[in-house]
């Protein structure tokens, strides 16, 4: 066996879907984009329903002018970690804003969702710590725990008893443990329950990290995600986000209700060796979080097209992720292909939503997961909701009993 062996394997993948499929089904090629909810694919306009910008907000006129004014000033990018030369002003304002936004004492930006989760993870967690993680979570935050050097558990995915099982099991250790959980799952669309988490990490003295990166912007009464939603931030103690989902611009960043995280930017290498944000982005973002604090309107038409396209995906008979509406809804099936079937028939309808197979899924399911956008017009819906539409109508066996 060779170096380059390995490989055989995503060969074989590569090879079968480009057989099956006009158009890559995965790291799909855009020709053009038009706006936060239309692009050009394979010569074809269609309609983004594939993408996490659940406010559209990439296109909004005051983000885009914040970030053309940065570039003017501040030019194009750092050139330097923010240890080093990258710790400009509007950094560190964006993590005043967000800190202040949640009442709490401390924010760090990082340059990527993923880097905030890596950074997070190995700089609160080392060794003779436990992280106790969902087992469905982001690739970020099993990379995280693996370079955080602890012990890491997985508990089964959104099972508060399996949870319970495991931090009783840890004794004492609990005060050393972690658990780590999403609040929304990308994938699925499913949520945790982080009331009876939250009840089951304070019963144990134990510390809670919760990943928002599909929430913030989208639940809540500012925005803040599903935690503010529930009205857990007093008892939440890290919150992980993205500034590459509903804030339209690319970065993330870690809270805490505890001081100390202010110094987690002295130890945490995934913030330090690296470059910090541009200007341009961190000045969109910031102009975005103040469009998400203000954004009722936003988040009642994103909730009302989650409503809508739940309604009719549940009358025509598909499988769903989860039963509670939100702005992803994932189509799911047993067989690659059926779902892939479904890409393509919405694909040739002028709907791009992202399919998704086994090893990136969980369960060893494939699904044809749809996203929502507040940027997305009732027309939009309609026509995605038709192009469904025409496909259960196609269906053999048909898929409502
Ligand atoms: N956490 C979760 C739950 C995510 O889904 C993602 C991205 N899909 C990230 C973190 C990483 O975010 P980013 O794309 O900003 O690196």
């Amino acid at each position: 066996m060779s170096l380059l062996d390995k490989f055989s394997v995503q060969r074989g993948l590569a090879a079968s879907l480009a057989e099956n499929s006009r158009v890559a089904p995965i790291a799909t090629p855009m020709d053009d984009v038009h706006s936060a909810t239309s692009a050009t694919i394979n010569g074809r306009r269609v309609i983004l329903a594939g993408t996490n910008n659940y406010l559209g907000l990439t296109y909004d006129a005051d983000c885009r002018a914040a970030a053309i004014s940065a570039i003017e000033s501040l030019g194009t990018g750092t050139t330097g970690s923010r240890m080093a030369s990258g710790n400009y002003a509007g950094h560190r304002a964006l993590e005043h804003s967000l800190a202040s936004a949640f009442g709490w004492p401390a924010a760090i930006v990082f340059s990527t969702g993923y880097q905030a989760n890596l950074g997070t993870l190995s700089a609160l967690a080392g060794e003779g710590d436990t992280l106790l993680v969902d087992a469905d979570s982001h690739a970020s935050i099993h990379d995280g725990c693996r370079l955080s050097h602890a012990t890491t558990i997985r508990f089964r995915h959104n099972d508060p008893e399996n949870l319970d099982r495991r931090l009783e099991r840890l004794g004492e250790a609990a005060s050393r443990t972690l658990v780590v959980v999403e609040s929304l799952y990308s994938t699925l669309g499913d949520r945790a329950p982080l009331r009876e988490i939250v009840e089951i990490k304070k019963r144990h003295g134990a510390w809670l990290l919760v990943d928002e990166a599909h929430s913030f912007g989208v639940f809540g009464p500012r925005g803040l995600g599903l935690c503010e939603d529930q009205d857990l931030l007093g008892e939440v103690d890290f919150i992980v986000g993205t500034f590459s989902k509903s804030l339209g611009g690319v970065g993330g960043f870690c809270l805490g209700r505890h001081a100390e995280v202010e110094f987690m930017r002295m130890v945490s290498r995934p913030y330090i060796f690296t470059a910090s944000p541009p200007p341009p982005v961190i000045a969109a973002t910031h102009q975005a979080l103040r469009k998400v604090l203000q954004g009722h309107d936003l988040r009642a038409r994103l909730s009302r097209h989650a409503e809508r396209v739940y309604g009719e995906l549940n009358k025509l008979g598909f499988r769903l992720g989860t039963t509670t509406p939100g702005p992803v809804a994932a189509v799911v099936f047993d067989s690659r292909d059926d779902a892939l079937a479904l890409w393509q028939s919405l694909l040739d309808a002028g709907i791009y939503t992202n399919l998704m197979i086994p090893p990136a899924t969980p369960s060893g399911l494939s699904l044809v997961r749809i996203s929502l956008s507040a940027a997305q017009s009732d027309d939009d819906i309609a026509q995605i909701i038709a192009a469904l539409a025409a496909h259960a109508r196609r269906a053999r066996p048909p898929l409502a009993a």
